[in-house]
This record gives structure tokens, C-alpha cells and sequence, in this order.
């Protein structure tokens, strides 16, 4: 039905990805309201959980935070909420 299909969309998480200093690419999932659902890190091929959550999540201008499990260090990115497209 097209009305599920809209709410599905809607409800779609988003997703951030940026790199590490070590080169490990760091992925969170994000809800509607920016809240971190989820971290990862990937480097050589490898994937690991990445504990990461979200500060300021209810601005334009969010920070994401994630801690590598590759190299161990906490490595923060800015975002613009209105750039974030549907993962
Ligand atoms: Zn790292």
C-alpha cells in the first residue's frame, strides 16, 4: 500500500560515515532525532562494533562520537542535520 510505503521511508534510519585518523571508517546509524542507534568501524576489511552517540543532537549542527575500536581514540565529527540523507 502506498501509505506504508511512505511511513517506512519516513521512519528509514539515517546514517553518518567519516574516517578515523588511523583510516578506519566510522559509520553511525541515526533516528529521526539524530540519536546514535548504532556504531561501526570497518578498516582492511574488518568490522567492529564502535561505541558512538550523538551531542547536541536537537541543533542544526550536531557532533557525532565515536570510539575506535581499531586505534582507541575518540573521534568527534560535525554534521549538518539537514544534509543527513536516508541511509
Ligand atoms: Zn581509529
Amino acid at each position: 500500500m502506498p501509505q506504508n510505503q511512505v511511513n517506512q521511508a519516513l521512519m528509514k534510519p539515517r546514517r553518518v560515515q567519516t574516517k578515523c585518523e588511523c583510516q578506519a571508517t566510522l559509520v553511525a546509524t541515526l533516528d529521526d532525532q539524530c540519536h546514535v542507534l548504532g556504531g561501526a568501524a570497518r578498516q582492511s576489511g574488518a568490522e567492529e562494533n564502535a561505541p558512538a552517540h550523538s551531542i547536541g543532537a536537537h541543533l542544526d549542527r550536531f557532533d557525532v562520537a565515536w570510539l575506535c575500536p581499531f586505534c582507541g581514540r575518540n573521534t568527534l565529527r560535525t554534521f549538518y542535520a539537514g544534509a543527513i540523507t536516508a541511509a
